[in-house]
């Protein structure tokens, strides 16, 4: 079946699903096979979430593609081959399509249907879901995978409708893509995308001035087809790795470091911060002492090491210290890249730094700063998320008496595990605030989420019971907790999306779990193992 043919909605089913990201494509897989009929609605035309979204020029992904793939089935895990070690955002997108195709998933997945409303009806004891064409479906479970980056964000400032040029979201980048030849660019927004995107709009571009609020620490990716050998040696021993993966802190298996930054020479802390820029990992990098995300002396090494390195690639000293971060590397997402310092060089590629001159308007002819206007001929904005809690506030969500989840969460999110949040029976969230989320491998958190997902309606099921509810009480401790390894580290220094600092007027409160992707599975095995310690369970 086609992602375009209509299907007919069900009035009534055991499971409504939000989302066809991996995380919505997986849990429809688990759902089907324990027997329950389930419908998925998905805002876009096919499967793939950010990958289907996020096609702006240069995207990818920054885990490898022998780390970011589904583990549930050997057999996809055998017959796949994956080209590139950071694949782009096509092959991604393919690599998602292909298991759409092989768990025959699409028929039971509404394309172009997004959720607006879901109310918890306490007399039936079911979900009543409504969608933007006016469908509403009953159903016993109601899991909202949403995805934490689909939300995407526009910037606060005046003007944006008076641009006379073309405009583009990095997240809602055309199908059939842009042409920048001869054009000048204007792009907002150094995070992820921008730095992304900035060396290949540069190619293309005949001018491209970008406007940066908050520098982004960025490692070169040192992409490259994967060796056959390789793939060989990973599909050998894929169920061990798998299984390293998932004990690890960020569900990608490092050599865990032994030593403090502190305690080396600074010779000896050069040759291991070399190795990690030269490795192309993200990982590598934030694993070569133990205490870079607690100390800030121990950061400072990295971050004056790091600043070394980007004056040495970057020529303009003035260019050079504008792209260099103040906060403590790590707090912020970091980027892996192809060429971004580099591009820096060239002489048809301009910084301006918005913390000098800030952003006043969007005009007709392009930006406007304190200082000068800025024509253009398109503007990019690759200005990110409402990260972790847009797409969940964005659907009109009521659980007991009416209660709105928005305004549950108005002074920041509140879960038990990231799972499920009191006062909203039988709803789950896949890779919610207050789990390790955003800060590992989410392939291996998708898994891990959706597995649990499943055993709990099993669970349920085999017992004859009807609701499962997180406990205020358990919700509060685990909120606390959240917080009090938050606490422990320097994220909570940065101004980053993690702390919801780049939408004002969101709360400050650090979303995801920082305590590791091994301990925080224990931790719901252990929940499930005592009878899914924390929740109410209701006959
Ligand atoms: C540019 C970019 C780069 C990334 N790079 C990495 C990386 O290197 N490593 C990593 O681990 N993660 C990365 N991520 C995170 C990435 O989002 C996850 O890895 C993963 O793809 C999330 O899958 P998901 O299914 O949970 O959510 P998504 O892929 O976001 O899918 C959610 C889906 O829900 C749909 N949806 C949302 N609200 C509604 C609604 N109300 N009604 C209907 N449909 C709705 C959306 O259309 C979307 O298709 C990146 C994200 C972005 C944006």
């Amino acid at each position: 079946m086609s992602a375009s043919e209509a299907q007919p909605t069900p009035r009534s089913v055991d499971a409504v699903v939000v989302g066809a990201g991996f995380s919505g494509m997986y849990l429809l897989h688990q759902l089907r096979e324990q027997g329950l009929s389930v419908v998925v609605f998905e805002a876009g035309t096919d499967v793939g979430g950010t990958w289907y979204w996020n096609r702006y020029p240069g995207a990818r992904v920054d885990v490898e593609s022998l780390a970011y793939s589904y583990s549930f089935s050997p057999d996809l895990e055998q017959e796949y081959q994956w080209e590139e070690r950071y694949p782009t955002q096509p092959e991604i997108l393919k690599y998602a399509r292909h298991v759409a195709d092989r768990f025959d998933l699409r028929r039971d997945i509404v394309f172009r249907t997004r959720v607006t409303a879901a109310t918890w009806e306490e007399d039936a004891g079911t979900w009543l879901v409504r969608t933007e064409h006016g469908d509403a479906v009953n159903a016993r479970f109601f899991v909202m995978a949403t995805g934490c980056l689909s939300a995407s964000k526009m910037p606060e400032i005046p003007g944006l409708e008076s641009f006379k040029g073309a405009t583009y979201h990095t997240a809602h980048w055309p199908h059939e893509g842009v042409d920048f030849t001869g054009k000048r660019v204007a792009l907002i927004g150094t995070g992820s995308s921008g730095v992304q995107s900035i060396p290949v709009i540069a190619e293309q571009a005949a001018d491209l001035t970008v406007f940066q609020r908050t520098p982004a620490y960025s490692l070169p990716a040192r992409n490259r087809p994967l060796r056959p050998d390789e793939i060989a040696e990973r599909k050998a021993s894929y169920r061990a790795y798998r299984q390293a993966q998932r004990e690890s802190a960020a569900g990608i298996p490092v050599t865990v470091p032994t030593k403090s930054a502190l305690e080396v020479s600074d010779a000896e802390r050069d040759v291991i911060y070399e190795a990690a820029w030269e490795s192309g990992s993200l990982v590598n990098l934030l694993s070569t002492f133990t205490d870079l995300a607690t100390d800030q002396a121990a950061n400072d090494t990295a971050k004056r090491w790091i600043h070394r390195k980007i004056h040495e690639i970057v020529k303009d000293p003035e260019v050079a210290d504008d792209l260099c971060p103040d906060y403590p590397v790590g707090t912020k997402r970091p980027c892996l890249d192809t060429g971004y310092y580099e591009t820096w060089n060239r002489p048809d590629v301009h910084l301006v730094n918005l913390r000098r001159t800030p952003l006043v308007e969007i005009t007709e002819k392009g930006v406007r700063t304190a200082e000068r206007e800025y024509e253009a001929d398109i503007i990019v904005y690759a200005t990110g998320f409402d990260a972790m809690t847009g797409a969940l506030t964005n659907v009109d969500i009521r659980g007991r008496d009416g209660v709105s989840l928005k305004e549950t969460w108005q002074a920041g999110p509140r879960t038990y595990l990231g799972l499920g949040s009191a006062g909203f029976p039988n709803m789950f969230m896949i890779t919610g605030p207050g789990s390790p989320s955003v800060l590992s491998n989410m392939v291996v958190s998708i898994e891990q989420h959706v597995d649990w997902v499943a055993g709990v309606i099993r669970h349920l099921d085999t017992e004859g019971l009807r609701t499962i509810e997180a406990t205020p009480q358990a919700q509060d401790d685990w909120v606390a907790h959240v917080n009090e390894i938050a606490g422990y580290t320097l994220y909570p220094k940065a101004n980053s999306w993690y702390m919801g600092a780049n939408v004002p007027g969101k709360p400050r409160v650090f979303m995801p779990y920082a305590g590791g992707v091994g301990a925080y599975r224990k931790r719901c095995d252990e929940v499930a193992a005592k009878g899914y310690e924390g929740f109410a369970l209701t006959v």
